[in-house]
């Protein structure tokens, strides 16, 4: 007989539904490739690469490998005071994979840690450059940029909000998707009045005021929001014409998820910062990044400032962290070396047609995709959003597939590892889920 691990409530859980969970606890035991092991043996295909972080596929040789390694050579040294040359390399060799202007990364540890660090860069240049009224940020509705006070201002999912107040100043531009283009395969068209409500926002409160625009290219948790065709351009033209910086959160959407390395190369339209996280480790060590260019950079910079002055008071205590940019190393080999952008380009259709197959079945209200993430949209039940698909996301799991559920969506990110025959039996798992439940 199999041991059941016993759960308790000394661990609070982030972002779980307790009572849902202590009924029926969901614990993973193992990894290996595109799937989990579950403490009673079970194995399940991991349709969202963990959270989409794992997109390279679980317990990579070679990053366990450079992990234990540098466990090993040098387990922590402070990024304040010491460098160390694990930190320098990785910085190297980030901003060359990333595309042009990028050549500076800041590192942190998380997704949240990348948003509150990229808006306090933004307002920190402006006031290096003279405009210290360049306070405001504008995100977007349905956007997640994480939980800190940042990322929950500029965030724009209602539940994630409404216990913790407004934090920081903000306003939001209203979400991407419209009811036309609901089951489009891939990039809607246009947009382009999507991303003029920003001229709105500029008219209410002023460029003068305004320090940042942040948004991901697609939005994820959200509900994988895929932006029309002219709208970032069109975001991009109206930042650049009110001297407005914009941010692009790719912690999701970076390093192939969307197709390219980036989503900015994907969608062709360059952001002034951007920030990553998740994949940067392939998820085994907590790590963000934030990549600017030169430009930014500079306005910190000063050669003739005195030797003892901090021009840019501001770090964790484990930003590169010498064993995460161990992970990060060994991940980037693996993105070049096994060609994750090859792999993901010739998934995405795979992906894109077992999502697409499902559109007819009861519930299902919109289909989305791009490259290798894609939701499916339920209807509410009795007035409930989210009843449905967290049902049929328990469902899966009793049979052999994790999905995320999230608001009114199922949400798919797959590991850019995982075989097409696993993509077609998630598609027949989750048609019979939705043929069984109500
Ligand atoms: N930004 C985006 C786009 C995300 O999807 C997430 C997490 O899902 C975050 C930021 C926050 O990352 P973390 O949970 O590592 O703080």
């Amino acid at each position: 007989m199999v041991e059941k691990t016993p759960i308790n409530d000394h661990f609070w859980m982030p972002f779980t539904a307790r009572n849902g969970f202590r009924k029926d606890p969901r614990i993973v035991a193992a990894a290996e490739g595109s799937e989990y092991i579950t403490d009673d043996g079970r194995r399940v295909f991991d349709s969202i690469s963990g959270l989409w972080c794992c997109g390279f596929g679980h317990n990579r040789a070679e990053i366990a490998e450079a992990v234990t390694r540098q466990l090993q050579t040098l387990d922590y040294s402070p990024s304040f005071q010491l460098g160390h040359p694990l930190a320098f390399e990785l910085a190297e060799r980030l901003t060359r994979i990333a595309p042009e202007p990028f050549e500076h990364a800041f590192f942190t540890n998380s997704g949240s840690e990348s948003a509150d660090t990229s808006l306090k860069i933004a307002r920190a240049y402006w006031r290096m450059r003279g405009q210290p009224n360049k306070t405001r940020f504008i995100g977007r509705i349905k956007g997640y940029h994480g939980v800190n006070f940042a990322g929950t201002s500029l965030g724009g999912i209602g539940p994630n909000r409404k216990l913790f107040g407004q934090l920081a100043e903000a306003d939001h531009l209203p979400q991407t998707w419209r009811a036309e283009d609901v089951f489009t395969k891939g990039q809607p068209q246009g947009g382009e009045e999507l991303a003029n409500h920003l001229e709105q926002l500029v008219g209410l409160h002023d460029a003068s005021n305004i320090a940042a625009v942040i948004v991901e290219p697609v939005a994820g948790s959200g509900g994988v929001l895929v932006p029309p065709s002219a709208y970032l351009r069109r975001l991009r033209e109206i930042c650049t014409q009110h001297d407005i910086l914009l941010i692009f959160d790719e912690v999701i959407t970076g390093f192939a998820r969307t197709g390219c390395g980036f989503g900015a190369q994907t969608f062709g339209v360059m952001p002034d910062i951007m920030n990553l996280a998740k994949t940067l480790t392939n998820g085994v060590i907590p790590m963000g990044a934030v990549l600017t260019g030169k430009d930014i950079f500079d306005a910190f910079v000063d050669d003739d400032q005195a030797d003892h002055l901090i021009a840019m008071p501001h770090g964790y205590t484990y930003s590169a962290h010498p064993v995460a940019c161990a992970a990060a190393l060994a991940a980037l080999d693996v993105f070049e070396e096994d060609d994750m952008v090859g792999r993901a380009t010739r998934l995405a259709p795979v992906l894109q047609e077992s999502l697409h197959s499902l559109r007819d079945l009861p519930h299902v209200v919109d289909v989305r995709n791009i490259g290798m993430m894609g939701a499916l949209q339920l209807a509410p039940r009795d007035g409930d959003l989210s009843v449905r698909p967290y049902e049929v996301g328990v469902w899966c799991w009793h049979h052999g597939l994790y999905v995320r559920w999230g608001g009114d969506t199922l949400q798919f990110a797959p590991p850019f590892t995982a075989t097409e025959d696993q993509l077609e039996q998630m598609s027949q798992t989750l048609r019979e889920a939705l043929l069984t439940l109500r």
